[in-house]
C-alpha cells in the first residue's frame, strides 16, 4: 500500500428534506487500501458512495480524488480511468452477448461511434477475453447475459471493470443479491483483483463476516456520521452490538 492519498472527503454533508443521510463526514483512504463500508440500512452508505462516484453533490465539504476535486474532473474518460463502479443489480444490458457487456468498459476510452460499432464488431477482443478468462467466464463469451445465473452475471461485471481499469473501485453491495457461496466467491476474486493490480477500493456491505474476511479496514457509518474506523481486526463484537443497536436484545 502506498502513502498516496486516494480519497479524501472533507467534512462532507448531505441531507434529503428533513433527512440527514451524511453529517459532517470526514475520512481518507490510501491508494491500494481495501475498504469495507458498514452500518445499519439507511446509515448513508449509498449515499457516500454516490457522492464518491460523482452522481450526488454534497452540499457541504469536499471530496478529493487522487489530489483533486472531485467537482474539477470532467465526467468522461479522465474520470472513468480513475473511478468504477460495481453494484448488487450488475447494471448489464441483458439481452447483449457478454463479450459486449464485458467491452462497455471501454466507452469512455472510445467515444460513442467505436463503442456502437462495437456492439457489431468486437473491438479490443483479446482485453475482454483475457478479462473473461480472468473471473472464468471464457467459454460464455457469446451467450446472452441474461441468461447467465446472478454469480455469473456479476462475473461479468467484474470482467467489464477489469476492461476498463480505474485507479479505484466503488462497490455499492456487491454481494447483496446472491447466495452465500457465491457471494463468497465473488468478494474473494474481486479483492484478489484489486490488490493484484494495485487498485483500491470501498465496499458497502450487509456482511460484517464479509467485511473482515475480505478488506483490511472497515468504517462504520451510523445515522451519516462516523461510528468507527478501524483495522479489521480491531473491530470487536462489542462494537457491532453498538453500531447495530442488538444489544440487550436476546
Ligand atoms: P444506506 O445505503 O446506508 O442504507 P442511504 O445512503 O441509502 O443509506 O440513505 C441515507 C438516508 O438518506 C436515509 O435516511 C434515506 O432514507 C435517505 N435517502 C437516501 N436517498 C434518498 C432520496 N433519494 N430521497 C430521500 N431520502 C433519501
Amino acid at each position: 500500500m502506498s502513502s498516496k492519498k486516494m480519497i479524501e472527503a472533507n467534512s462532507i454533508s448531505k441531507h434529503y428534506e428533513r433527512k440527514i443521510a451524511l453529517s459532517s463526514l470526514s475520512f481518507s483512504i490510501n491508494q491500494g487500501e481495501t475498504v469495507a463500508l458498514i452500518g445499519p440500512s439507511g446509515a448513508g452508505k449509498t449515499t457516500l458512495l454516490n457522492s464518491i462516484a460523482g452522481l450526488i453533490l454534497p452540499e457541504q465539504g469536499d471530496i478529493i480524488i487522487d489530489g483533486k476535486s472531485i467537482t474539477s474532473y470532467k465526467k468522461g474518460k479522465i474520470f472513468a480511468k480513475k473511478v468504477g463502479v460495481i453494484r448488487q443489480q450488475f447494471d448489464l444490458i441483458g439481452p447483449l452477448a457478454v463479450i459486449h457487456n464485458v467491452l462497455a468498459g471501454k466507452l469512455a476510452d472510445w467515444g460513442l461511434l467505436k463503442a456502437l460499432f462495437s456492439l457489431l464488431i468486437p473491438q479490443d477482443k483479446a482485453a475482454a477475453i483475457k478479462a473473461l478468462e480472468r473471473v472464468g467466464l471464457h467459454d460464455k463469451a457469446y451467450e446472452i447475459t441474461s441468461t447467465l445465473s446472478g454469480g455469473e452475471q456479476q462475473r461479468v461485471a467484474m470482467a467489464r471493470l477489469m476492461v476498463q481499469n480505474p485507479e479505484l473501485i466503488l462497490a455499492d453491495e456487491p454481494v447483496a443479491s446472491l447466495d452465500p457461496a457465491r457471494a463468497d466467491d465473488i468478494l474473494a476474486m474481486l479483492t484478489n483483483i484489486v490488490l493484484e493490480r494495485k487498485q483500491t477500493i470501498i465496499a458497502s456491505l450487509h456482511s460484517v463476516e464479509y467485511a473482515r474476511k475480505y478488506f483490511t479496514r472497515i468504517i462504520a457509518l451510523k445515522n451519516g456520521e462516523l461510528f468507527f474506523d478501524l483495522p479489521s481486526e480491531k473491530v470487536t463484537d462489542e462494537l457491532l452490538l453498538d453500531l447495530y443497536q442488538l444489544k440487550g436484545r436476546s
